[in-house]
């Protein structure tokens, strides 16, 4: 089926709080990918307080973000744990990045602070580490052609999996979740989590698409194919980072 007369809608949680770095870009990649294919995209900034409709939307995302900004949104998720956990089984997707990502595990142990309670989409949690993971990211992906992901990390956070949540990809170059065990980001149904900033899915096209398939898969319960586009510029930089000598 083309993807021609389909909707996709998009839960941006928390932007004015986990956004740092540019991560808004994931949206804006998301939402012109699907544009340029004649897919509608329907974009709702959810801010504290307000509500999340679970049978409205397709995709959630959330940026990342310090400490300070973590605690506040870390907070508030706690009032949506339950719904956002049934959106997960529902198949929605979710990307979430970095400080983002590590409040979909179970905690987030910063330095000398109060633990930050996640909400479990992912069987991860994450302990404030003693060094600045800082620098490009390269990593292979199984789910994808190319295989090769590319992105900036900037956390002191160490990740770790655990149960059935398996890593999104295998570190090529840089550090990745902990710097430890190779593995970079996290997968669970169609939840994922990743300390690649960027923004990600500008220099990711091939990934971006694979998320926006598996939203419409999802909201239309079938494969949808989606036409080529041109990413001769986005490819040009994916290729900067994979061929860079580090
Ligand atoms: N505060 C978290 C850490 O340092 C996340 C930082 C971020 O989102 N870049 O690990």
């Amino acid at each position: 089926m083309s993807s021609k007369n389909f909707t996709l809608n998009i839960a941006h949680l928390y932007p004015k709080l986990l956004n740092i770095y540019g991560d808004w870009g994931n949206v804006l990649t998301i939402k012109n990918r699907c544009e340029w294919r004649d897919i509608d995209v329907n974009i709702d900034a959810i801010g504290i307080g307000d509500i999340i409709d679970i049978k409205k939307y397709d995709i959630y995302f959330l940026g990342g973000g310090q400490d300070q900004q973590q605690i506040a949104v870390s907070k508030e998720l706690q009032k949506h744990k339950s719904s956002l956990q049934d959106a997960a089984d529902e198949h929605a997707v979710f990307l979430a990045i970095c400080g983002g990502y590590q409040l979909l595990g179970h905690f987030y142990q910063p330095h000398n602070a109060e633990r930050l309670v996640g909400i479990s989409l992912l069987d991860a949690y994450t302990i404030a580490g003693d060094k600045r993971f800082i620098g490009n990211v390269t990593a292979k992906c199984k789910y994808t052609i190319p295989e090769t992901l590319v992105g900036f990390e900037n956390h002191s956070g160490l990740t770790y999996l655990q149960g059935e949540t398996e890593p999104m990809a295998a570190v090529s170059t840089g550090y990745g979740n902990n710097g430890k065990d190779k593995t970079e980001g996290a997968r669970y149904k169609n939840v994922f989590g990743t300390y690649l900033h960027g923004s990600f899915l500008p220099k990711n096209p091939h990934f971006a698409d694979y998320l926006i398939k598996l939203a419409l898969k999802k909201r239309y319960k079938e494969d949808i194919s989606l036409s080529p586009l041109n990413d001769e510029l986005e490819l040009i930089a994916h290729k900067s980072l994979v061929n860079k000598k580090y």
